[in-house]
C-alpha cells in the first residue's frame, strides 16, 4: 500500500470504510423479504430470505467472539455452495477475521499444508467432508475446534475429528444482538489458495476495500449485469475465488440467491434453474458440457434463463453458439484470475458492433472481452516491451488494480509484480478497441520451429465438429521442429469420428503449419480442482508420444 501525496485541499465527504458488512446490512435493510434458496447437502430445498441470514450470521459472530477469534484470524471453510457458507462469509468477515475458503477437491495432504500455512484457527464444513476432514484433521496444527455445519441430528455418534460442535447449536447458543464493528478498510478480509499445478499453493489475501470495489465493477451493466430483478445461481464454487464474487456482488443488488449444493449434474442444476426461475448464472465450461448434455437428451428448453457468464478456461464457441441460437441464452465471456479477486475482462458488444454480420458479431463474443473499470492491462514481450494493440501480435498479459495482488500471502514467491503490473502467465492479443483473447497459458504454448501455435484455437475448431465433446491440444517432442501440436479428444457419447477425418476438419479454418499432426482419443480428460482440463497431466501422459511425422 503506497502514499500518495496529499492536497493542501482535500475532500470533505464522509470518510466511511468500504466493508463487507455493508453488504449484508443493505440487503437486509433494501431487499429484507427476498430469497435465498439452497439445495441442501440433505438433499432437500431450504429457503430463508436476506433479513434471516442477517440475523444468524450476527449469531455467527457472536459465537466466533466467544470462541476468542480475533481481528486478523484465519477461519477456514470446505462447503458447497449454501446459505450457511453465506452466513459465514459475512460473519467472519464482518467481525475482522479472514475468511480462508479450502477447495474439498485437493488431496488431504494438499489440504492440511494449507490450513497449516493459513493458521487457521478454526474450521466449519459440510456433511459431505466428514471423511476428508477425518483424514487431514491431526496434521492441523492451529485448529483449535470443528464445525460440522448441519442440524444436530447429522452430528456423528463417533468420530476420529477433534472438538467437534455443530454449527445450528451454534446459532441456538448465540444471541442476534451483535453490531458489526468498523474498521481499516485494507484489513484483510478474506483468503484463498490458488490451484498450485506445480509448486505449493500460494495465498492471494483480499481485503474489504478490494472485495467492495470488485463488487461494484462486477455487478456494472458490461461486466455481470445482475440487478434485483435477477435470481442468481452461482455454480462457481464459493471455495474457489469467492465464486467469482457473487456470494457479495448478488446481495449488493438484493437479487434472489439459488445455490445448487453438492448437486452440479445436468439433470438437478437445470431442475433448480426451473423451479427457481433462475435467469443468470456463471460457472467454468466443464459444467455446461454437463448440463447442455441433459438439456439436449431430453428435448427441453430453458423458460427463465437469459444470461450467463462462462470463464475459467476459454469458452468454447461450440457451447456458445448452442446457448445463444438453441436456447436463447446470452454468454458473457469472462476472463480472470484468483489473484484478480477474480474479474478482469467481460465480453459485451457496444454500439458499434450492433450493424455488424452476425458472425462478426460472434468473433468478438468469442474473446474475453474488455478490460473491466478498474482493471487496466497490456502485452508485452519477454523484455518488457508494451506491444501493439492489433488484435494480432501475441505478448504476456500485464494487468493492475485495486483488486488486484501485490504479493501473495506471506511473501511466498517474493516479488512478483513487473514495475507495478502483476504477470497474469497468459498470453493475448488486444484490439485496437481494447478486446483481449487469450491464445494460451504461457506454459501451454505450444513452440514448433520457433513459432508459438496456440492451444485455445486447435481445441475451439475440434469442439466445434459435431462428434467431440472435448478437445485438448498439447505440444509432443518433434526432432525437427521441437514440438508439434497433438490433439486429445474425447467422443461424444454414441458419436464416431476417425483421426484423418479431424484434421481434414481443420483445412481453410487455420494456418496450414498450425495444423494437429495426429490425434489420440481418450476416455476423458483429467479434470483439476476447479474444474479446468489438465493440460500439465495430459503432457505427462503422452510425454513419450512418437508422432507420425517425427
Ligand atoms: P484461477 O486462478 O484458477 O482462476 O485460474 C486463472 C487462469 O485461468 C487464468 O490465468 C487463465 O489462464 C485461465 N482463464 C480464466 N478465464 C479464462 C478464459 N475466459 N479464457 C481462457 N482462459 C481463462
Amino acid at each position: 500500500m503506497s502514499n500518495y501525496p496529499k492536497s493542501p485541499l482535500m475532500g470533505q465527504m464522509m470518510s466511511q470504510p468500504l466493508l463487507i458488512s455493508s453488504i449484508i446490512q443493505h440487503a437486509d435493510r433494501y431487499f429484507g423479504d427476498n430469497e435465498i434458496v439452497s439445495r441442501r447437502v440433505e438433499g432437500d430445498i431450504h429457503r430463508y430470505t436476506y433479513r434471516d441470514c442477517h440475523t444468524r450470521s450476527r449469531k455467527m459472530a457472536n459465537a466466533l467472539q466467544k470462541f476468542g477469534v480475533k481481528m486478523g484470524d484465519r477461519v477456514g471453510t470446505l462447503a458447497w455452495n449454501g446459505y450457511r457458507h453465506l452466513e459465514l462469509y459475512y460473519a467472519i468477515s464482518g467481525s475482522g477475521a479472514v475468511l480462508h475458503t479450502i477447495n474439498p477437491r485437493l488431496h488431504p495432504e494438499q489440504i492440511a499444508y494449507i490450513v497449516n500455512h493459513a493458521e487457521d484457527q478454526y474450521l466449519f464444513f459440510d456433511l459431505t467432508f466428514i471423511p476428508l476432514v477425518e483424514a487431514f484433521a491431526a496434521h492441523c496444527k492451529t485448529v483449535k475446534g470443528f464445525i460440522l455445519m448441519a442440524d444436530r441430528d447429522r452430528m456423528p455418534a463417533e468420530t476420529k475429528i477433534p472438538n467437534l460442535q455443530c454449527y445450528e447449536d451454534l446459532i441456538e447458543a448465540n444471541s442476534a444482538d451483535y453490531e458489526w464493528p468498523v474498521f481499516d478498510e485494507n484489513s484483510a478480509s478474506s483468503l484463498c489458495y490458488t490451484s498450485g499445478t506445480t509448486g505449493n499453493p500460494k495465498g492471494a489475501l483480499y481485503s474489504h476495500r478490494s472485495t467492495l470495489l470488485h463488487s461494484y465493477a462486477s455487478t456494472m451493466p458490461d461486466a455481470l449485469n445482475v440487478s434485483s430483478r435477477d435470481a442468481v445461481l452461482p455454480v462457481v464454487p464459493m471455495f474457489h475465488v469467492n465464486a467469482w464474487g457473487l456470494p457479495y456482488s448478488v446481495p449488493l443488488t438484493g437479487a434472489k440467491m439459488v445455490f445448487p449444493g453438492p448437486s452440479l449434474d445436468g439433470k438437478s442444476v437445470y431442475e433448480l434453474f426451473e423451479q427457481e426461475k433462475v435467469t443468470f448464472s456463471a460457472g467454468v465450461p466443464t459444467v455446461w458440457l454437463g448440463l447442455l448434455t441433459y438439456v439436449a437428451q431430453n428435448n427441453l428448453t430453458f423458460s427463465t434463463f437469459k444470461r450467463t457468464v462462462i470463464g475459467g478456461s476459454a469458452c468454447p464457441p461450440a457451447m456458445m453458439k448452442t446457448f445463444r441460437h438453441q436456447y436463447g441464452v446470452e454468454v458473457v465471456h469472462a476472463w480472470g484470475m484468483t489473484e484478480m479477486s477474480p474479474l478482469g475482462t467481460a465480453c459485451t458488444l457496444q454500439s458499434h458492433h450492433q450493424s455488424l454480420p452476425e458472425d462478426e458479431k460472434q468473433a468478438v463474443l468469442e474473446k474475453q472481452g474488455h478490460a473491466i473499470f478498474g482493471v487496466d492491462m497490456k502485452i508485452v514481450d519477454d523484455q518488457g516491451k508494451e506491444l501493439s494493440w492489433d488484435g494480432e501480435t501475441y505478448g504476456n498479459l500485464l494487468v493492475k488494480g485495486p483488486w488486484i495482488i501485490e504479493r501473495y500471502f506471506k511473501g511466498e514467491g517474493g516479488e512478483v509484480l513487473q514495475d507495478g503490473w502483476f504477470p497474469t502467465g497468459d498470453v493475448a492479443t488486444i484490439s485496437p478497441d481494447g478486446y483481449m483473447q487469450i491464445t494460451d497459458r504461457s506454459k501451454d504454448v505450444i513452440k514448433s520451429g520457433g513459432e508459438w501455435i496456440g492451444s485455445i484455437d486447435l481445441e475451439n475448431i475440434a469442439m466445434a465438429h459435431p462428434a467431440v465433446q472435448q478437445a485438448a491440444c498439447i505440444g509432443v517432442f518433434h526432432p525437427k521442429w521441437d514440438e508439434r501440436p497433438l490433439l486429445v479428444v474425447v467422443k461424444k457419447p454414441g458419436a464416431d469420428v476417425t483421426k484423418e477425418e479431424l484434421i481434414k476438419y481443420y483445412d481453410g479454418k487455420i494456418a496450414k503449419w498450425w495444423t494437429p499432426d495426429d490425434v489420440t482419443f481418450v476416455d476423458a480428460l483429467p479434470i483439476g480442482a476447479t474444474g479446468k482440463v489438465l493440460k500439465n497431466k495430459i503432457r505427462e501422459q503422452f510425454k513419450e508420444y512418437k508422432l507420425p511425422t517425427a
